[in-house]
């Protein structure tokens, strides 16, 4: 949530910064703003609104800051509303801050600062910071910091500037992510890579608790005792490109048809002789063998990712799965122990829910393996073994190849478990991953396939409410299908169980209500067309997604999306794209804002 970036250098940095600043847009776009200094004084714009509405219009009529040395961030607001006055970098003339998580005890800290005279304009956590910083600034910044970090509590990634170090940018991380980006002539700070990639893809990683002083020459690390430290440049493999539209409307129109390569990449760099295999996470087949349950954590996504892996799991490898909401998973005090695995998924390893979720796991002992795209993140790090889904940047709020590369782990996961435990012999297991080596290809012809998604979504574009129903591993895509859809259309719709609908919700149904059943599963098919049967007499409207060799009852479905034939247990993976690419087409035609959907953020790092 919310991206930091600041930029220290030769240069005027404005321009910089707002270019830096809506790559990191996806992450929080409620308002924007810079700080720069300009003749050693600390010079701030900001606005309510999008990059380019907000603080662009703004920067045009104020005129930008002229300087070398600035900060910069987009908003995702948790405490008080997008408004101008909220907007960050917030400070007074002496100090300035850049802010990405939550203060918990800000108020506190609010009313001793008042207790010393101290006012405050917004309504933020993150002000409280900025003055408390300068009650303690007597002239050494690192000190001001330090006893800064003794008193806050939460999450925070912060980007400071003082107005007495006019070349410097301070940056301290807690929970939230920030790395240090080492260019020529000039150094960053950014909340991820893609900020500043068309600069460098040298970086260091900021550690919990550490602080860096960065100037155009210099970066510096140490600790909160001020004991220096010495940290290792990393270079990020992400080129520009892959953070850039490259011709499509929309980032998430790039993504889907990024999927077959990057799905393609993911399977392949795990299969060894024509078996998959976990051996880079250093997992043993004795290992697999001795798991007594498996738990699957996620948020949004990534937990939907996690319930095809449940079915694909439980039925080839028969080992228990459970698939948990990462927000509940160490509240309900789960019955997770230490001979059990927990596999957490995340797309950007840096999902708070999740990475408490990974934390409460370690806690009791249990083996984790984090699932994760952003090489390093803190769900990386932190867990035991790490699986890296190789997806690129993943830009759009809503996500697409990020799922379906979870899922495509999932399959590796589960065929090496079935291999290990023998519950499919081992021809067997040579079979179905040389069948998951041709997804990719059916995943592009369900992509050619356009203008029927189009035609779809504009039967939808009207609609006040919807269903999507399936059974089994359908019933697992129904309810990625359904996110999708009010994610960017915000039409309501719901995910059901087919079988389920008949004890309760099937009361939703009345004239016209659209209704996608997933049915993909031929052993369940009989099934489901019957609970579309029961959906058809009460008015629904019918869209059927399902092999394209599958015979429908015309009378029941108004419209079927056939799809290539693979095996059924593979299915998902070709039978997301409708489902994405419809809730896409929707979402553009009612002329949202398909990347950057109302309300929501990527990479969210608050609990
Ligand atoms: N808690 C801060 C605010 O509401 C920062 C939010 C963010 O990470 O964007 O302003």
């Amino acid at each position: 949530m919310c991206g930091i970036v600041g930029f220290v250098g030769n240069e005027n940095c404005t321009d910089i910064l707002v270019e830096a600043l809506k790559r990191l847009e996806y992450r929080g776009y409620d308002s924007a703003g810079i700080a720069v200094f300009e003749n050693e004084k600390i010079k701030t714009v900001k606005a309510k609104g999008k990059i380019n509405d907000g603080l662009v219009q703004k920067l045009g009529t104020v005129g930008k800051p002229d300087g070398c040395c600035g900060i910069a961030h987009t908003r995702w607001a948790t405490h008080g509303e997008p408004s101008d006055v909220n907007s960050h970098p917030l400070g007074n003339e002496r100090v300035s801050i850049v802010h990405n998580g939550i203060i918990e005890n800000y108020r506190e800290i609010k009313a001793f600062l008042q207790s010393k005279g101290y006012t405050f304009e917004s309504e933020t956590d993150t002000e409280t910071v900025a003055k408390l910083l300068d009650y303690y600034f007597k002239g050494d910044p690192i000190e001001a910091i330090i006893s800064t970090m003794n008193e806050i509590r939460g999450a925070y990634a912060l980007g400071i500037l003082f107005r007495d170090c006019p070349d410097k940018i301070f940056a301290i991380r807690k929970e939230s992510p920030l790395i240090i980006g080492k260019g020529e002539n000039c150094n960053f700070i950014a909340s991820d890579m893609t900020a500043i990639l068309d600069y460098t893809r040298e970086y260091y990683l900021l550690e919990q608790n550490e602080i860096a002083v960065i100037s155009s020459d210099e970066i510096e690390f140490s600790d909160i005792h001020r004991m220096s430290i010495e940290k290792e440049l990393k270079i990020a493999d992400w080129d520009a490109e892959a953070a850039k539209k490259g011709g499509y409307e929309h980032f998430m129109l790039k993504e889907i048809h990024e999927q077959p390569e990057v799905v393609g990449k993911t399977i392949s760099a795990r299969i060894k002789d024509g078996l998959p295999s976990l051996e880079e996470c250093g997992v043993t087949d004795e290992m697999l063998c001795s798991y007594k349950n498996i738990y699957i954590v996620g948020c949004g996504s990534a937990m939907h990712a996690g319930i095809v892996g449940k079915y694909v799991i439980e039925d080839i490898a028969r080992t228990p799965v459970i698939v948990d909401i990462a927000s509940e998973f160490r509240y309900r005090n789960p019955l997770v122990t230490a001979d059990d695995l927990v596999i957490i998924i995340s797309q950007s390893g840096e999902t708070a829910d999740t990475l408490e979720a990974l934390k409460y796991a370690k806690r009791v002992g249990a083996d984790t393996l984090a699932v994760v795209n952003v090489v390093g993140s803190s769900i990386a790090r932190e867990a035991n073994r790490v699986m890296y889904t190789l997806a690129g940047p993943e830009i759009s709020v809503c996500s697409t190849k990020a799922y379906a590369v979870q899922i495509a782990l999932m399959y590796v996961i589960a065929f090496r478990l079935a291999y290990a435990k023998k519950t499919i012999t081992e021809d067997e297991c040579r079979k179905l991953t040389q069948e998951l080596l041709t997804v990719p290809e059916n995943i592009q012809k369900c992509i050619d396939n356009t203008e029927i998604y189009q035609y779809v979504a504009s039967n939808l574009v009207n609609a006040e409410s919807l269903l999507y129903i399936g059974r089994g591993l359908d019933y697992a895509l129904s309810m990625e299908g359904s996110l999708k859809l009010k994610e960017i259309s915000y039409i309501h719709s719901e995910s059901y169980a087919a079988g389920e609908l008949k004890h309760g919700t099937i009361s939703l149904i009345s004239d016209g209500v659209p209704v996608i059943a997933v049915a993909t599963q031929r052993n369940l098919f009989e099934k489901t067309q019957s609970n579309v049967k029961e959906v058809k007499s009460r008015g629904a409207k019918v869209v059927m997604v399902c092999h394209e060799e599958t015979e429908v009852d015309k009378t029941c479905v108004d419209f079927k999306i056939g799809l290539p034939t693979i095996s059924d247990l593979l299915m998902p993976l070709i039978t997301v794209v409708p489902l994405q690419l419809i809730a896409y087409y929707t979402s553009v035609l009612r002329g949202n804002d398909v990347d950057m959907p109302r309300n929501l953020a990527k990479s969210v790092t608050v609990e």
